[in-house]
């Protein structure tokens, strides 16, 4: 049951994030101004705005112009999926320190996939999101920090796996002079490693990550839809390794160690 209104809430911030990653590309003020359609500007009704079921009803075209709409309800389910699986499938125990550390996952969760799209769409993670994430983590650890009887342990964990997120980014970063690896994925690699709070699962991150980016250049350049040299952004992949390190990495850890032991 909770599960589903996971789900539902979900769906309402992918929502968000569709309109929010417009207005922060245009500079707009995101908490007032109301939503308007990116062609003809008409400024759209609350029966515009129910997420997937809009789209449904309008088959996916403005009620105005009739123009494509450019916002995916994909958005919309994918956080929706993430939302839903976040919480069935939380590492930790859900009492007090665990139900703190999911609402600062879920927000975490809206930045990273406001950065996702961000990334797809225009091919730059952009610095506040990155910042934004930096600073959610940092409140996080310092609370953790408190509520845990300052335990130093907690600290340590957290800048040892910041360093490992984007410790090895940031030497890639400056042996190839940001050839290999922008400067936004360093930023996101810092901010996620903290985030993660546990230096295995930025690793884990980087695995799937590489994997899937891999797979992806394949299936493209076997489908002529690319060719070597082409440019793919490393952000998307990333933030997809950090959701599935976060929400099934000690699972997995599990797994695989009951496989090789
Ligand atoms: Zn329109």
């Amino acid at each position: 049951m909770i599960t589903v209104f996971m789900f539902i809430i979900g769906l309402a911030f992918g929502s968000f994030v569709n309109a929010f990653v417009w207005r922060l590309k245009k500079n707009k003020n995101w908490v007032s101004g109301r939503s308007i359609c990116t062609y003809c500007k008409h400024k759209l009704a609350s029966k515009d705005l129910i997420p997937v079921v809009s789209w449904l009803t309008l088959r996916g075209k403005c009620r105005y112009c009739h123009k494509k709409i450019d916002d995916s309800p994909l958005t919309e389910l994918a956080v929706g999926a993430i939302f839903a699986s976040s919480y069935r499938f939380w590492p930790f125990v859900l009492s007090g320190e665990g139900w703190f550390m999911l609402v600062v996952w879920l927000i975490a969760v809206v930045l990273l996939a406001a950065m996702f799209l961000y990334d797809v769409k225009w091919m730059i993670l952009p610095n506040k999101l990155t910042y934004a994430l930096l600073a959610l983590a940092i409140v996080q650890v310092l609370i953790l920090f408190v509520i845990k009887d300052f335990d130093f342990e907690t600290l340590k964990l957290a800048l040892f796996s910041s360093a490992v997120g984007g410790g090895l980014f940031h030497l890639i970063y400056l042996g190839s002079k940001g050839k290999y690896i922008g400067g936004g994925d360093v930023k996101l690699g810092y901010a996620y490693g903290l985030l993660l709070l546990d230096p295995i699962l930025p690793w884990l991150a980087l695995i799937v990550a590489s994997t899937t980016g891999s797979l992806i250049a394949i299936f493209l350049l076997a489908n002529k839809r690319a060719k070597f040299g082409t440019k793919l952004p490393f952000g998307p992949m990333l933030i997809g390794g950090v959701l599935v390190a976060m929400i099934w990495g000690s699972r997995l850890w599990d797994f695989t160690g009951r496989l090789w032991y």
